[in-house]
């Protein structure tokens, strides 16, 4: 039998020290295809093992395993942090083990989820019309508006956004057995609103912070075309929507208030850990329609309405927790100071790369993302970028855009420094140098 008090106090250990300690280890990780896998028994054992085996596997074979997210030197895709508060509400998470499949099966689960995701709507100035839920990812938000969309026009086959939109749009598509129509953009990589073409499409997805290069779409004029088309609107701000919290970002957003859905992850930068996706909707109505089935078994006295009959899945996890802990530990003070940090970080280093001859900045700075490459071939960007990664010092990653490889540096990371960031870059150079 493991001893729950002790066992809990070593794996408390082991994750305190693991953050202490993860800015040593190399990022990306190193092993080869298959190696953890092979490194581990073929079939689960028979008799019980201590938990202590658990944490010394985990060490010696699974730790070599791990791309570090915890590391303040990633700067790759978009750059997340579990923040502590977080860490340690997973951990009340996983032992409450709520199923909220109905209200009833766990109020304070429900009322939370709305809760808070009405304090982070207060705090990125959406109005009060917008009501939300937690979804696993993005994508799932994605798809689930996309859902609604179609179920209100079920005649209109179509789904719109930019060449620059994350892939999600795509799946969608795909899975809906939707057409998917891309609008070119402008030298911005902003999407051309007067080439969107909605009077046949069920959704139009705008994206605020694109994950290539983290442009803006021209939210208001794309809602003016949706608005003329009777089109639903998604704004899709997975990664820069946190970034609302500023004021000074605020305008960024200019006209997101008017959409029927927005996506943004608190998993991306705002400190919660993996999972945590709000999906906010100003049309909860056609969300219930589209989701509300409540089977003999499942039916209730009380007159609420279950966050499962707004969305896909029964059963959800007790995510709410871990956005209220963030929310609470740190405060709109705390937040904004770091992704005001993260901003300034991702100036600077923006400005080293301007003025450092044989480099060059390849689209306009938003938010934490600089997107640059060395003078030369795509191969030699993408040689360098390899050579970078595999040194374990820091860990970037790359896109794709005006038909040329590309390097991105996401600041994302509530443990990054200037001193990282500094390191990051003479990396770089070090091993430009040395190509
Ligand atoms: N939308 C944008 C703009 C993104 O940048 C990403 C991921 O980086 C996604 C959607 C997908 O997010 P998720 O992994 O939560 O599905």
């Amino acid at each position: 039998m493991t001893d729950f008090r002790s066992d809990g106090a070593l794996a408390l250990e082991w994750v305190a020290s693991y953050l202490e300690r993860v800015g040593e280890l190399p990022v990306l990780s190193q092993v080869e295809p298959g190696a953890i896998r092979a490194a581990l028994p073929a079939s689960a054992p028979d008799e019980p093992e201590p938990f202590a085996a658990v944490l010394e596997d985990l060490d010696s074979i699974l730790v070599p395993g791990l791309t570090h997210w915890q590391s303040p030197r990633f700067f790759a895709y978009f750059a997340t942090t579990g923040a502590e508060p977080g860490v340690l509400a997973e951990l009340l998470t996983a032992g409450l083990n709520q199923v909220g499949i109905l209200w009833r099966t766990s109020p304070a689960l429900q009322e939370l989820e709305e809760l808070t995701l009405d304090w982070l709507r207060q705090l990125v100035g959406l109005p009060d019309e917008f009501t939300g839920h937690i979804e696993d990812t993005a994508s799932t938000g994605v798809l689930a508006a996309v859902i609604v969309a179609r179920s209100l026009q079920p005649d209109r086959n179509v789904l719109v956004c930019s060449e620059h939109a994350h892939s999600v749009g795509e799946k969608a598509a795909r899975l809906l057995g939707l057409e998917l129509r891309k609008v070119p953009t402008d030298d911005r990589f902003r999407m051309r609103p007067e080439l969107v073409h909605a009077e046949d499409a069920c959704a139009v997805i705008a994206t605020i912070g694109t994950t290539g290069m983290a442009s803006v779409d021209p939210v208001p004029e794309v809602a003016d075309v949706c608005a003329e088309a009777g089109t639903w609107l998604h704004v899709d701000a997975a990664y820069a929507g946190s970034a609302a919290i500023l004021p000074e970002l605020r305008h960024q957003f200019a006209g997101w208030e008017r959409a029927d859905s927005i996506g943004v992850n608190p998993h991306k930068w705002l400190g919660v850990p993996m999972d945590c996706s709000v999906l906010w909707t100003s049309r909860r109505d056609a969300f219930r329609d589209a989701f509300s089935l409540v089977p003999e078994f499942l039916r209730s006295p009380d007159d609420a309405v279950n966050l499962s009959e707004v969305s896909i899945p029964l059963g959800r996890r007790f995510r709410a927790l871990k956005l209220w802990a963030v929310l609470r530990c740190y405060g709109r003070t705390g937040l904004e100071e770091r992704l005001r940090e993260h901003m300034r970080l991702a100036e600077l280093f923006e400005g080293w790369v301007r003025d450092e001859p044989g480099w060059e900045v390849t689209a306009p700075r938003h938010f934490s993302l600089v997107c640059f490459r060395r003078e030369g071939s795509d191969e030699d960007n993408e040689l360098l970028l390899e050579r970078v990664n595999e040194s374990g010092e820091v860990f970037l990653s790359h896109t794709r855009f005006g038909d040329r490889y590309q390097l991105r540096l996401a600041v994302g990371s509530f443990r990054t420094t200037e001193d990282d960031v500094r390191l990051a870059w003479d990396v770089l150079r070090r091993e430009a140098a040395a190509l």
